[in-house]
């Protein structure tokens, strides 16, 4: 039985639809993450499964039971929402062992559980503290604590990480996958941080403007992804439009606006139809041969150089490339970009233009 169910949920906020018919089924166990750029609904969705807000239509089911009218300290949830502060007259041990569901433990157990969660969290030693005094970095790790010692077998997360360090956070991102793995819960994680996401979910589901855009692992969102906005949010990429000229077997070529043809994985397309080429930068090699183009920018990142390239016409779009560190480049050079067929994806070019299918809203 799926723990969270979410059936043709949708919330309005006077005019601003901020969901709009999801339907989302989170198996028990799945560690699943809610990825969107800023204002596309995550929160609005993950406060209507912990009952803060209300659906304007539509059902939220926890562990098969409709959820209508009952008040979240009854749904049996850890939360760490960006807004629902730490208790400011209990100290930080006092906060986490505040468990929201009484629970059938020993008093050992009890007493023990919250330490071992604030240890986790590299907060021990502050457990005789106040909320006041904690950093907000801080204040969020206790919330964790807290969540995580609270015995719910639901586990809620908005931004749980946001107030951190780079290094912390990245620490504790595998921590908290580890942790609620073993203990088999059931998360749902929002963030806005896609490598945040890659790397702790079983599931992403993608949204923009109010609806779930896509849902796969990080993996298949990342290699076959089924929407333009998927590709161009999810890790980073080359867009370039064309009409196809050939479609066979093993490969569909396209011919771009400079009259180049390139060619990209075999796809359902057929000649004359209008597509956009997805490419990742890492699959872009700077050749004797391939598509003209003019470096534009050099960085330096360490284990490779990454160049911008811009495509001879000035219908195509800027291309970054990775090149192994050795080879030189100057600004202004003419290069010639190919991949490999396998690594370049075809979508069907969208009808408002590419700008408008991945722009963030
Ligand atoms: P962020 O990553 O920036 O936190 P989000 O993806 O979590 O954004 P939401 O906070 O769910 O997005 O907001 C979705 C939309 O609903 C936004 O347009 C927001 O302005 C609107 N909204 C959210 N809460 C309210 C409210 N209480 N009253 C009016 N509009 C709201």
């Amino acid at each position: 039985m799926p723990l969270v169910e979410l059936r043709g949920v949708s919330k309005r906020f006077g005019k601003v639809v901020a969901s709009s018919g999801i339907d989302l089924r989170i198996e028990d166990g799945e560690y699943v993450t809610i990825l969107g750029p800023s204002g596309c609904g995550k929160t609005t969705l993950i406060r209507m499964i912990a009952g803060i807000l209300e659906p304007s239509e539509g059902q939220v089911l926890i562990g098969g039971r409709d959820m209508k009218g009952i008040p979240i300290e009854e749904r049996d949830i850890g939360y760490v929402f960006q807004n629902i502060a730490l208790f400011p007259h209990l100290n930080v041990l006092e906060n986490v062992s505040y468990g929201p569901v009484v629970k059938d433990v020993s008093d050992e157990e009890r007493q023990a559980v919250p330490k071992r969660y604030l240890e986790l969290v590299n907060l021990l030693d502050r457990m005789r503290m106040f909320p006041s005094a904690l950093s907000g970095g801080e204040q969020q790790k206790v919330a964790l604590a807290r969540a995580l010692a609270s015995g719910a077998r639901l586990l809620l997360l908005d931004e749980p990480l946001s107030a951190l360090d780079a290094r912390v956070r990245m620490d504790l991102r595998y921590e908290l996958r580890r942790i609620t793995k073993d203990l088999g819960l059931t998360v749902l994680h929002v963030t806005h941080d896609q490598e945040e996401a890659m790397t702790v979910s079983d599931r992403i589901v993608l949204m923009r403007s109010g609806r779930i855009v896509e849902t796969n692992t990080p993996e298949m969102m990342y290699r076959a992804p089924k929407e333009l906005f998927t590709a161009n949010f999810i890790g980073e990429t080359n867009l370039l439009d064309g009409v196809v000229v050939a479609s066979e077997d093993d490969r569909t070529v396209v011919e771009v606006r400079d009259g180049s043809k390139v060619e990209a994985q075999p796809s359902r397309f057929e000649p004359g139809d209008a597509v956009v080429i997805s490419v990742r930068p890492e699959r872009v090699h700077a050749e004797e041969k391939g598509l003209r183009a003019i470096v534009r920018s050099i960085s330096f990142m360490g284990t490779y150089i990454r160049i911008t390239a811009e495509a001879d016409s000035e219908d195509i779009m800027g291309f970054d490339v990775r090149v192994p560190r050795g080879r030189d480049f100057n600004v202004g050079d003419n290069v010639h970009l190919g991949w490999s067929k396998q690594s370049a994806l075809v979508f069907p070019r969208p009808p408002g233009g590419i700008a408008e299918a991945v722009k963030l809203e």
